[in-house]
């Protein structure tokens, strides 16, 4: 029992120190041995020995030499940024998206597979032909794991999908059936907690261990990195602020949750789509018209290049969305007091009308020490938040890289 528990402790030991060096030459490369000591306070002996071994494995390079004053000259090493691929998934869209990327998070390539409404298993069906296109392009290269962001409420710990409306899955087992169909790690999340992760680890929008991104797009929601760690919830259902009733009465729409008058059923793709065909019907004026043969045809592109061309009444539209916005990042922010707040989605592409709409709202609603201290930004990781933060889960979970 003893030296079954000594040998538990030495692989843990061995572990630790191989992924404290490969993070120190990941992050300080190209690096000599010697200073990987010196930075890890390992000896160097065991430093030799880890090096040996993750170059054994393919995830380290000797780069040449650095001349010293004295002594034999150092040979430098660093990460083989290609040596392992990972795939990182978006579920949360009208399509699904995918991409393979490396060890910095950089994408080598692209997949996307339209939805068109699926759900239950037919959505399955299409998330496994995404990840057999994805994998068949991958080639030669090792992957490391798949990370996916999934609408809904997510068992992280689990990987199971507790319930989405809008794929109409409930207590899917999502980590077990991928990790049965391909055989590597997977790891399974909330879309918007995923977005967090990708802010936090690639996005510019960082500038301490705190931050809130609000995802606007097929819904709102929120993901929180407090202290540097993902803030789940208790029952992984932090940041739902799209499902916080702002309607009653006879105008509070259904929503795919199953109550009414979310605030989702008012601010959302969906949403905007729906209040400028409506403006269309009603306004023959509207400069929607140039962009869509007929009202049925806008989609947000259309929406968008009106509201490009000053279109008055999606103005209109966008600021309202924005004030409505505005009192939920107030709420969020009196409860957290985090001061990055950095808004995602594709309701982003509104930009600066939407933000100062935001703002203003924000300003109006909370104490005014809070307000002058908070900074309410675009993610400039567009599209891509989802995904880069998908690949930021797998390289955390794998080798506590990021
Ligand atoms: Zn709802």
């Amino acid at each position: 029992m003893f030296s079954l528990t000594e040998k538990a402790t030495q692989k843990r030991a061995k572990l630790h120190n191989k992924r404290l060096v490969l993070k120190t030459i990941y992050d300080q490369g190209p690096i000599s041995r010697a200073d990987i000591a010196r930075a890890t306070h390992l000896a160097r002996t065991t430093v030799s020995n880890v090096v040996t071994s993750l170059m054994a494995e393919g995830l380290v390079l000797e780069v040449g030499q650095r001349l010293l004053e004295r002594g034999k000259p150092a040979t430098l090493l660093r990460v083989d940024d290609d040596a392992r691929h990972i795939i990182g998934i978006d579920l949360g869209g009208r399509e699904f998206a995918g991409v393979i990327a490396n060890l910095r998070g950089a994408i080598r390539r692209r997949r996307r597979t339209p939805l068109a409404n699926r759900t239950g298993e037919a959505a399955l069906e299409r998330v496994y032909r995404l990840l057999d296109d994805l994998i068949e392009e991958s080639g030669e290269h090792a992957l490391l794991g798949i990370g996916i962001g999934a609408p809904g409420v997510v068992d992280a710990s689990l990987g199971i999908v507790r319930q989405s409306g809008r794929l109409q899955w409930r207590d899917t087992p999502l980590r077990r059936l991928l990790e049965e169909r391909y055989h590597v790690p997977v790891y399974i999340a909330n879309d918007s907690h995923v977005a967090a992760l990708g802010e936090y680890t690639f996005g510019n929008g960082r500038t301490g261990p705190n931050l809130v991104v609000i995802t606007v797009g097929m819904g709102v929601s929120a993901g929180v990195v407090l202290n540097g760690r993902l803030h789940l919830g208790d029952s992984f259902g932090a940041g739902e602020i799209g499902h916080v009733t702002v309607v009653r009465g006879p105008e509070a729409q259904r929503c795919s949750c199953g109550n009414t008058g979310c605030l989702e059923t008012v601010v959302s793709e969906e949403a905007l789509i729906a209040q400028a065909r409506a403006i269309a019907w009603r306004n023959a004026q509207s400069k929607l018209h140039q962009f869509a043969p007929t009202p049925e045809a806008i989609d947000l592109q259309a929406v968008l290049q009106a509201f490009e061309a000053g279109d008055d009444d999606l103005h209109q539209v966008i600021r309202q969305m924005g004030r409505r916005l505005g009192y939920s990042v107030a709420t969020v922010v009196s409860i957290l007091n985090v001061e990055q707040i950095i808004i995602s989605g594709a309701l982003v592409h509104f930009g600066a009308p939407l933000i100062q709409a935001i703002r203003t709202e924000f300003e109006a609603t909370i104490h005014p020490m809070l307000a002058a201290k908070t900074n309410i930004h675009a993610s400039d990781l567009g599209q891509d938040i989802v995904v880069k933060g998908a690949v930021a889960a797998v390289l955390s979970g794998e080798m506590a890289l990021v």
